[in-house]
């Protein structure tokens, strides 16, 4: 008999013990090794079995409660460790600091995203950009950023992935009850669950309960639909991530996007706490935030804005983060999904009154008529927008270039902030405890790394030893129990205890089967693959994990292929697949293993963060040089595989990469692993690790990167959102109606030409040249406008590079009898042989943060 539904019933704590409950549920204690020990101390097998705290005080009974409530040992660490979370939470961090120090930082940030992978025990994430959401708050809990999370709290989550006994995966989708996850339901002042509403096609309302999961300081706003008050199909919205088709896809959006803002706003007004004063969206799916935040501006219970001047508040104050380079990996609606949804009263959108609907559908226009595009909308809702590598940065000006037209992409107003990731989390235990002599604890990550510098070669290699070691009994553990799950019999699986040996060179290759990620380029040649597994004194193993979307027959077809290999008699002790994927797994694989490989096609991935996780372990990383590998690449801290850039044939490209990875690994890796002094010790492959934990750690740090976004996006965000909304809106009014004066005198804007003077007959490097230019400012001031004289190297077809831009000012001249405007400059010439030169006006004001914003330009022709 199966039951319908379950719940967890929590554990009533005696007393003594009633600080369990907030370490049990605030999910610090997944980043704080001493409460993951007190756990430990509870009932060492139930804590092993999940790693749940929540779980196990339900599992553990009354009996061994009472047993800890008279433990005296017992209690007083579980003071320590209770007065320990209190001084986390509150004590001045380095944001308090800064504001202290007199440096303008936002009151509040909101921080949308569809997934947050915080922990495996809340599991709403499917991989990267959740993950990457989750170290977002983790490193502002640390920060001691006022920020809030939204996102959505899905029934079933994430697939599991097991494989069939042919090696096929398949999902399943456990239940999360609410009860048995660390959330709590958000109250009113009376006491009575939160719920916010959002309105439906055919006047039907959907009704969201609001949960808050504590993320250290972080509150973690959740939205769930399953609930009573909605009918079937609504309660539905949230039953799985990234499940379902386009129509559920644009429900959760909507949800995460307009009731995300509906529960922060609930929130903070039942918490008496500042109205977030920067909204981030975490990629384009949380976009939908932007229009209701201009709902609320254009309600004349809000401040009565018209739909240009909302917008302009709007999106001073937003920040929009673009996160793949891959077109499928952007959302885009059929747009008469998106009139359906946003529904058609007369004009108005009924879901947000006051709004036209053309106005809100124009937010995602895109060279397609019939679609709607949600990076798009990002990037018209931001006014601060970034990538998430440099590369990615150079790559997303280049992609969305056109929605700037006449600028170069090097103009193009998008930025970037290299992803990091969260050294608690993810730097095992053992190099803090290195660093501190055995002790755990009291150095910050940044002194952890830098210790390393001094750490003696045996000593790490005696830790990345243990980390291998580690990992290896969990491949036995988890290929056994992979092994039953595809019906082969206990007997039939005594193998599995001996694969994987603890001095092999150890590979790891773990992340989605999606195509631009070519999870069996390894396999391009087998023979050469085998034959570096099976060398006899200088062996390879390779671990190999990864889920395919559960729609993506393409990418379980590549698994299976991994699979069929691994399975081989002769080659199964060197290379396994591991089902199931997730946070648990990943820590044994960025520990255990020595190299960390990666071969994406050059630029489609953004950033990739694993590797940098297992740098924070002293794995080497053995990369394309693609997303953070670009940047952060020294040939010291691992390897670059060449890339075949420009080989337009995929399959040459492919033979190429795979045969520069394994010329690598035959003639530089496994030499350098195997070169092992008299002392037992790889003296030149330890200093690689000392110089990647020490110099490439302190650069992948999630703690760098939220201060990155809070310097150089949220506090210019704040700033600009204030100066927009302060004096009732004013500065919004001013720069919403100088875009439209701007729209509307800029087809008449021209260079009307273009003179030149003061070169000597043959023009030397430094020689002055007086430009002067006739512009026709169609009715703008010269103030309004930006001319710049560009000069720089030119080629056959007049193309400019190396440019050097100087701004024009009037020239004494004033205006001429035809209504234009002289503007001139002095400029030497910057460099030698092939030289030209053009004049552009771009319009510009104080409130705009980039002379591109308005993907406005005029050039001389
Ligand atoms: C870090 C991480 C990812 C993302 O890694 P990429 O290198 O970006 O592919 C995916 N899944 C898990 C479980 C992770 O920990």
């Amino acid at each position: 008999m199966k039951a319908l539904r379950h719940f967890t019933v929590r554990a009533h704590l005696p007393e003594p013990l009633s600080a369990l409950a907030e370490l049990s549920t605030n999910l610090r204690w997944s980043w704080h090794p001493a409460t993951q020990d007190l756990f430990a101390s509870i009932d060492a097998d139930l804590w092993a079995t999940g790693k749940d705290p929540v779980r196990l005080l339900a599992d553990v009974g009354p009996q061994r409660l009472s047993a800890l409530a008279a433990d005296d040992g017992f209690l007083r660490r579980l003071d320590e460790l209770a007065s320990d979370l209190q001084n986390y939470l509150n004590r001045p961090r380095w944001f308090q600091e800064q504001v202290a120090s007199g440096n303008r930082f936002p009151r509040s940030i909101a921080y949308f995203s569809m997934e947050f992978g915080v922990s495996e025990v809340l599991p709403i994430y499917s991989g990267g950009l959740g993950i990457l959401a989750g170290d977002h708050l983790k490193a502002a809990s640390d920060l001691g950023l006022p920020l809030i999370g939204v996102g959505l709290l899905y029934r079933y989550g994430y697939f599991r992935q097991s494989l069939t006994s042919d090696g096929w995966q398949t999902e399943r989708y456990p239940n999360l009850d609410p009860q048995g996850l660390p959330v709590r339901a958000v109250l009113d002042a009376e006491g009575n669950p939160v719920t916010v509403r959002v309105l439906m096609p055919d006047n039907r309302v959907l009704h969201a309960k609001v949960w808050i999961a504590d993320v250290g300081r972080i509150p973690l706003l959740l939205l769930d639909s399953d609930i009573p008050d909605n009918d079937t199909d609504l309660r539905m919205i949230t039953d799985r991530l990234y499940g379902g088709d386009q129509e559920h896809r644009i429900n959760q959006e909507i949800l995460a996007g307009v009731g995300g803002v509906r529960a922060v706003r609930e929130y903070t007004r039942i918490n008496d706490l500042p109205a977030p004063d920067v909204f981030h969206m975490n990629e384009g799916h949380a976009g939908f935030l932007g229009a209701e935040r201009i709902r609320e501006l254009v309600s004349p219970a809000g401040a009565g804005l018209d739909f240009d001047t909302a917008l302009t508040a709007v999106r001073a104050s937003t920040v929009f983060t673009t996160h793949t380079p891959v077109p499928a990996g952007i959302d885009r609606f059929p747009i008469d999904m998106v009139r359906r949804y946003f529904g058609d009263d007369g004009g108005q959108s009924t879901l947000l009154p006051g709004i036209e609907l053309a106005r809100i559908l124009e937010l995602g226009r895109e060279k397609d008529p019939t679609v709607f595009n949600m990076a798009h909308m990002g990037l018209r809702l931001g006014q601060r927008t970034n990538g998430v590598s440099k590369l990615h940065g150079a790559v997303s000006r280049e992609m969305f270039g056109p929605l700037w037209p006449g600028f170069d992409a090097a103009q193009v107003p998008i930025g970037s902030v290299t992803n990091g990731v969260h050294a608690p989390t993810w730097s095992s235990r053992r190099w803090a405890e290195l660093a501190t002599d055995g002790e755990s604890g009291g150095l910050t990550e940044t002194d952890a790394l830098a210790a390393m510098k001094d750490v003696p070669a045996e000593q790490i290699w005696k830790t990345r030893n243990e980390l291998r070691t580690e990992l290896i009994a969990e491949v036995r553990r988890r290929l056994r129990k992979s092994g039953l799950e595809r019906g082969y019999s206990a007997a039939e699986l005594g193998w599995t205890a001996g694969v994987f040996s603890a001095r092999v060179l150890t590979i790891g290759f773990a992340r989605r089967a999606a195509t631009y990620k070519r999870l069996t380029l390894m396999l391009r040649d087998t023979d050469r693959l085998k034959a570096l597994l099976l060398d006899k004194e200088r062996p390879v193993q390779l671990v190999v994990a990864g889920k395919a979307h559960p729609a993506d027959e393409g990418g379980k077809a590549l698994i299976q292929k991994i699979v069929r290999f691994a399975d081989a008699n002769d080659v199964r002790h060197r290379i396994v697949f591991l089902p199931d994927y997730d946070m648990s797994m990943a820590r044994y694989l960025y520990g255990g293993c020595d190299v960390w490989l990666n071969n994406p096609l050059r630029p489609m991935e953004a950033c990739g963060t694993s590797g940098m996780k297992s740098a924070l372990n002293g794995g080497l990383n053995l990369s394309i040089l693609d997303g953070w590998w670009d940047e952060m690449s020294d040939n010291e801290n691992g390897w670059a595989i060449p890339t075949a850039d420009g080989v337009t044939d995929e399959v040459r490209r492919d033979d190429l990469e795979a045969a520069a990875l394994y010329e690598l690994l035959e003639n530089v890796v496994v030499p350098k692993f195997y070169d092992v002094g008299s002392d037992g010790v790889p003296t030149r492959w330890v200093e690689m690790v000392r110089h990647t934990l020490h110099t490439l750690g302190p650069q992948v740090l999630a703690s760098r990167m939220v201060r990155d976004y809070a310097e150089q996006f949220y506090a210019p965000a704040a700033i600009s959102g204030h100066a927009v909304s302060d004096n009732d809106f004013a500065g919004a009014r001013e720069l919403s109606g100088f875009r439209a004066q701007v729209d509307e005198a800029w087809p008449s804007v021209r260079v009307r030409h273009v003179d030149t003077a003061g070169l000597p007959d043959t023009p030397l490097l430094g020689s002055t040249m007086t430009i002067s230019a006739h512009v026709d400012l169609a009715g703008l001031s010269p103030e309004q406008v930006l001319v710049q004289a560009v000069v720089g190297r030119v080629d056959e077809e007049e193309n400019l590079s190396q440019v050097v831009t100087t701004t024009m000012s009037v020239s004494s001249g004033g205006n001429l009898s035809d209504d234009s405007t002289i503007f001139e400059v002095a400029v030497p010439l910057p460099m030698t042989g092939p030289v030209g030169y053009t004049v552009r006006v771009m319009p510009t004001h104080p409130l705009l943060t980039n002379t591109a914003e308005l993907a406005k330009v005029a050039f001389a022709n």
